[in-house]
């Protein structure tokens, strides 16, 4: 059982005319077990919030907390919250030019275990895995994320997801630029990787479609810097009626 706790988070970013506020006091507890919904606008931090649990440099933490299991994330480099369990699937996933995607998936398991996993059966669980998300075999010879589709990104997201096995898994807009199908299989690779592991999930959306698939615990409506709403699934559709207009009215007034 694994506990992500932050608290009154406050991050800002150096931008040309100066430091700009972007979270402004997030409160919010993730449990293992636990399936997130976080949603809301564009533009309203939702990224920065999963970049600064993942310890991106450009976020600086001005005030608050972060914890896993009581232990310090602020304190911790970024390889060790990865070891520490902690998952990000980007939003944007980068392209590493001549790692290829199975020494890529390899080295990140080794780094966050501290010892290699045994081939035989890492590579019967990769071959699955792969073959679950409709992932041809060619894939691990190709460089990570280096001319995949939008999908294809997403798919090898899920991949790491799957042989990583965190404690959390951060989750930024997998649904973006998804197909029906493709949205279909990497919810049920998050479906299936979750039910295995029972880790705790941040999903980040902009939309509710995703959620007909992956069904959320809980749902935090994500308004300016801030957590304006939480609820369970059925504030989803309230949010699919209604959008966020009144949200971002009510924060526009505040
Ligand atoms: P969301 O994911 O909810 O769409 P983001 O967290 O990506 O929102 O961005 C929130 C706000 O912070 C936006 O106005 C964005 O332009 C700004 N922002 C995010 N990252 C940076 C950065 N590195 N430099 C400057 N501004 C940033
Ligand atoms: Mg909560
Ligand atoms: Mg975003």
């Amino acid at each position: 059982m694994s506990t992500l706790e932050i608290r009154n988070l406050h991050v800002q970013v150096e931008t040309d005319q100066g430091p700009k506020e972007i979270l402004r006091g997030v409160d919010l507890t993730i449990n293992s077990g636990e399936i997130h919904a976080i949603m809301g606008p564009n533009g309203s931090g939702k990224s920065t919030l999963a970049s600064a649990i993942a310890g991106h440099p450009a976020y600086e933490v001005t005030e608050g907390t972060i914890t896993l299991d009581g232990e310090d994330v602020l304190e911790m480099e970024v390889d060790e919250r990865a070891k520490a369990g902690l998952f990000l699937a980007m939003q944007y996933p980068v392209a590493i030019p001549g790692v290829s995607l199975s020494n890529f998936l390899r080295t990140a398991k080794t780094a966050v275990d501290g010892e290699a996993p045994a081939l035989r059966s890492w590579m019967t669980e990769l071959r699955d895995a792969m073959g679950n998300l409709r992932m041809g075999n060619e894939f691990l010879e190709r460089n990570v994320n280096e001319g995949f589709s939008g999908g294809e990104k997403k798919r090898a997201e899920i991949l790491q997801l799957e042989m990583l096995k965190p404690k959390m898994a951060l989750l930024d807009e997998t649904d973006s630029g998804l197909d029906v199908d493709a949205l279909r299989i990497v919810s049920e690779g998050v479906n299936r990787a979750q039910a295995a592991n029972n880790f705790g999930v941040m999903l980040i959306t902009h939309y509710t479609r995703i959620l007909k698939y992956i069904k959320p615990d809980f749902v935090h409506v994500f308004v300016n810097g801030r957590i304006a709403e939480q609820g369970d699934a059925s504030l989803a559709e309230k949010l699919e009626a209604e959008g966020y207009d009144s949200y971002l009215k009510a924060a526009s007034d505040a």
